[in-house]
C-alpha cells in the first residue's frame, strides 16, 4: 500500500492535478478493505466515485507540494496503515473542497470551504477546517454525518460563475 501511494505521490504534477486525483481515487478504490477500516464509510463511498473533472481542484490556500513531501516523509518513517488512509482521504479533501475567499467568522482561522451533505444534495453547506464550523445561508447549523466536496456545477451555481 505505502509503496504504490510513494509512486502516486512521485508523479504529483501541479499541473495536472486531474491525472493525480484520478490517480488518488483508483488508490482508494483498489484499497478499499483497507479504506474501511479507518475512513467514515459515508466519505468513502462518495470520494470512490469521485472524478477528477467533477470538481474544480486546488482551488485553496494548502501548500500541495510541501504537503506532499512532508506526507512521503511521513510514509517513508514507515507509518501505520490508519495514517496513510487519513493522509489520503485528507489529501483528496484538501484538493476538492474548493475554498472560498470567506473567512471563517467564528474562528477567522480558514477561508471556508464548499461542501454538501450527500452528492446529489443542492444545498451548499460552508465548513470550516480549522474550528469545524458549518454555515448554510449565514446561519450556523449543527450538521449531522458527513460533509463531501461541492461538485464543480454546485461552486460554479453558488458562485455564480
Ligand atoms: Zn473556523
Amino acid at each position: 500500500m505505502n509503496k504504490s501511494i510513494i509512486k502516486i505521490y512521485d508523479s504529483f504534477d501541479k499541473s495536472e492535478l486531474n491525472i493525480f486525483f484520478d490517480n488518488l481515487i483508483k488508490f482508494v478504490n483498489k484499497y478499499d478493505s483497507e479504506f474501511q477500516k479507518h475512513t467514515s464509510l459515508e466519505y468513502l463511498n462518495s470520494i470512490k466515485k469521485f472524478k477528477s473533472q467533477d470538481f474544480i481542484l486546488g482551488h485553496s490556500d494548502d501548500s500541495l507540494e510541501l504537503g506532499i513531501s512532508f506526507y512521503k516523509k511521513k510514509i517513508e518513517e514507515n507509518q501505520d496503515e490508519e495514517a496513510t488512509c487519513n493522509q489520503v482521504s485528507s489529501l483528496i479533501w484538501a484538493l476538492s473542497a474548493y475554498m472560498t475567499d470567506e473567512l471563517c467568522p467564528i474562528c477567522s482561522e480558514s477561508n471556508l470551504r464548499l461542501t454538501v451533505m450527500k452528492q446529489e444534495e443542492n444545498q451548499i453547506v460552508k465548513f470550516c477546517d480549522e474550528c469545524l464550523s458549518t454555515i448554510i445561508n449565514d446561519n450556523y447549523v449543527k450538521i449531522e454525518g458527513e460533509l463531501i466536496p461541492a461538485s464543480k456545477k454546485m461552486v460554479e451555481s453558488y458562485l455564480e460563475i
